[in-house]
C-alpha cells in the first residue's frame, strides 16, 4: 500500500559514533521533483562501506559529526511514488539504483564517465543523501534501471556486475582471450561472469586460503577453468592476455605484472585500502609493453551489459544469504565471517 506523507517506516540508523546500529521508525521520505520513491526489496551490505560502518572502523569515523545517518548504497526494488517532472517510469516499475550521481555539466560528467565527476554524491554514503536500510527510499530519476523479472537480490548484484563489466568493457579484451582475475569477492565474481559471457579461452581465479573452502569452488561452478590460491597461481599463470586485479591487495598486483603478456593489459579495480601508494614494477611493464587501465564506478553501457548477462545466467550461488531487516545484527556477522559473496538485508 502507498504510504501518505504522515506515514512512518522502519529504518536502520547509524546513530551513535561507537560499533551497531539501530531500527528506528522515521518518516516515510517524499520524493521532490525529479525524483522516484522506492520500495526497497533488498540491499546490499558492502564490506567496504556498511560493514566497517557498523563495526565503527577507524576508516569510517569521519562520519561521528554527521549522525544519525541512514546508509545503504546497494539496492533494488519496485518504484512507488514519482514525485513531479519524471517520465520515462512508473509506479510498479522495478528497478536497481546508481549509487553514484554525476554533476551533469562537468567533463567527465559529459563524455559519459559521471563516475569519476568530481563534484559527484554518492546516495547512501554522503551524509546528505540517505540510503536504502529502510523500507523506502528517494532516488534520482536519472539513477534507475529497470530490471524487470530479475529478482531483487540480483538487482542489488548488478551494482558490483556493472563494475566489473566496465573493466572487461574498458579493456581490449576480445573473445577467446584468457583472462585471469585475483579477488574472488563480489567485483571478480562479477569479472569472472563478464568474462565468461564475453566468450574468454580460460579464466583463472586467484584467492587467498580463506577463500579455498567457498569463494573458489563457487568460481569454478560459475565458469572458471582453474581456481587456485595465491601460494599456487604463480605457476601456471602466465601470458595472460587481460588480468583484472580485483582484490586491492598489493601481492595481488605484483602477480599481474608478472602473469599478463608481454602486450598485455592489466585492469586495475580493486582499491588499496589503506595503502595510499602501492609498488609496481613499472619499468618492467613499460619494457613488455603492459598497459594498465583503471577502472571505478560503472557507465551506462556497464548497467546495460550487466542486465543483459543477468537475464541469462544462473547468478543464485553469487547471491545471498539474505536476512529480514530486524535481522540486521546477524547479517553484519555473517559479513565478518565471510558467508557468501553479496549479503543482503530485506527491508
Ligand atoms: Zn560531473
Amino acid at each position: 500500500m502507498t504510504p501518505n506523507a504522515t506515514d512512518r517506516m522502519t529504518a536502520l540508523l547509524k546513530t551513535r559514533p561507537e560499533p551497531g546500529m539501530t531500527l528506528e521508525s522515521v518518516p516515510v521520505p517524499e520524493p521532490g521533483p525529479g525524483d522516484v520513491r522506492i520500495r526497497v526489496e533488498s540491499v546490499g551490505i558492502d564490506g567496504g562501506a556498511e560493514a566497517l560502518i557498523h563495526d565503527w572502523h577507524e576508516s569510517k569515523r569521519h562520519y561521528a559529526d554527521e549522525l544519525p545517518q541512514l546508509f545503504g548504497h546497494e539496492f533494488a526494488g519496485t518504484i512507488d511514488a514519482t514525485g513531479s517532472d519524471v517520465d520515462g517510469v512508473a509506479a510498479g516499475e522495478r528497478v536497481a539504483v546508481e549509487p553514484v550521481v554525476g554533476c551533469g555539466r562537468c567533463r567527465c560528467c559529459r563524455s559519459g564517465s559521471s563516475s569519476i565527476c568530481p563534484d559527484r554524491r554518492i546516495l547512501g554514503l554522503d551524509p546528505e543523501i540517505d540510503g536504502a536500510l529502510a523500507e523506502y527510499a528517494v532516488v534520482p530519476r536519472e539513477a534507475l534501471y529497470p530490471i524487470g523479472s530479475l529478482s531483487a537480490d540480483e538487482g542489488v548484484f548488478l551494482e558490483l556486475l556493472g563494475l566489473a563489466v566496465h573493466g572487461i568493457e574498458r579493456s581490449s579484451f576480445e573473445p577467446g582471450d584468457s583472462v585471469a582475475i585475483t579477488g574472488p569477492g563480489a567485483v571478480g565474481i562479477g569479472a569472472l561472469v563478464a568474462a565468461v559471457a564475453g566468450g574468454a579461452s580460460s579464466i583463472t581465479v586467484v584467492g587467498t586460503e580463506a577463500d579455498r573452502r567457498d569463494r573458489l569452488p563457487l568460481a569454478r561452478e560459475l565458469g572458471a577453468t582453474r581456481a587456485v590460491t595465491v601460494e599456487d597461481a604463480a605457476e601456471g599463470t602466465e601470458d595472460v592476455d587481460v588480468f583484472v586485479e580485483a582484490s586491492g591487495h598489493p601481492e595481488a598486483l605484483s602477480l599481474a605484472s608478472s602473469a599478463t603478456r608481454r602486450g598485455g593489459e592489466i585492469v586495475q579495480i580493486g582499491i588499496f585500502h589503506g595503502a595510499e601508494t602501492v609498488p609496481v614494477d613499472l619499468t618492467r611493464l613499460v619494457r613488455r609493453g603492459v598497459s594498465v587501465t583503471t577502472v571505478y564506478g560503472r557507465r551506462d553501457s556497464s548497467w546495460r551489459r550487466a542486465i543483459a548477462i543477468a537475464e541469462g545466467v544462473d547468478l543464485s550461488p553469487a547471491l545471498g544469504p539474505a536476512f529480514p531487516l530486524a535481522d540486521y545484527e546477524a547479517a553484519f556477522e555473517a559479513t565478518r565471517q565471510r558467508k557468501g559473496v553479496k549479503i543482503t538485508l530485506h527491508p
